[in-house]
């Protein structure tokens, strides 16, 4: 759909074919809301704040300012995921997603796996609202956990977790801080607590590796998404912890490096 019929489309509450079959008339309220959602687009607002929703891995999910707008690359980085949770032989599957946004990762893996808990994490109490509500919408609310915290809070928790988790699922905020302002203005528009990844981006990647042996069961992987030009330094970030193994870089639609994945080694008792 373009633009126009996904407004139209939300307007009218109804599909992209009854703007043409059924050729329904906007009445002078419908009318009044439409043209406003036209002068939010042309002031640079997202479409998907506008309309209030976005579609991801076939999911519809309701977003607002206070979260990222979920990218069709990050469906690749889910479907990563899928793959290597059903190939776990632990039950039910236990997923810790560190900032969750509007619960787009979790919700499409607690979808996606059959028998599978996600705990989600974001500092932003609005984002835990959206997510929460995403995820009853979408009939995962007994899959998923969503917890109001500052990941970096969260990771340094040093009790000896009940069971530790079967993978660390992240879309950190990797945008370097100076670059946020050259950003496209619609890009800008959405939250910077969602973007800005400090100083040289991995910040995040930096903090979760420091303490996620702590997390995961020996054995368990970690999935990340990247910044096209971060592989190279997250490689070396991985490195610095010999229990991580079997690291590689996988790419998005656009051929570009966009996710890292790694395992945690079963040795890794002896180096903790
Ligand atoms: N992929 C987003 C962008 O390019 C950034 C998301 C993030 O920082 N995790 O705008």
């Amino acid at each position: 759909m373009n633009e126009r019929e996904q407004m139209l489309t939300s307007v009218l509450n109804c599909r992209r074919v009854d703007l043409y079959v059924d050729r329904k008339e906007l009445n002078p309220v419908q009318q009044k809301q439409y043209r406003q959602m036209l002068d939010r687009r042309a002031q640079g607002e997202p479409l998907q704040y506008i309309i209030g929703h976005c579609e991801f891995l076939n999911t519809k999910l309701f977003v607002n300012k206070h979260v990222l707008i979920p990218r069709p690359e990050t469906e690749l980085l889910v479907e990563m995921a899928v793959e290597k949770a059903r190939m776990m032989p632990n039950r039910p599957v236990r997923i810790l997603d560190l900032g969750t946004g509007s619960g787009n990762i979790a919700i499409a893996l607690a979808k996606r796996v059959h028998d599978c808990h996600v705990v989600s994490v974001d500092i932003s109490r609005e984002a835990i609202m959206v997510a929460t509500e995403n995820a009853r919408k979408n009939f995962v609310a007994d899959k998923t956990t969503f917890v109001w915290c500052d990941m970096f809070r969260f990771l340094s928790i040093d009790e000896e977790l009940g069971r530790k988790f079967d993978m660390i699922i992240s879309n950190p905020p990797y945008i370097k801080a100076g670059d946020i302002d050259n950003l496209p203005n619609d890009v800008q528009r959405e939250p910077h607590i969602a973007l800005n990844g400090g100083q040289d981006g991995l910040m995040f990647y930096r903090e979760i590796l420091k303490r996620a042996h702590h997390f995961l069961r020996e054995e368990g992987c970690i999935l990340f998404e990247i910044g096209e030009d971060q592989a190279q330094d997250i490689t070396q970030i991985f490195e610095q912890y010999p229990y991580f193994r079997n690291t590689f870089v996988f790419r998005d639609y656009a051929d570009r490096d966009r996710f890292m994945c790694s395992q945690l080694s079963a040795l890794s008792a002896v180096v903790n």
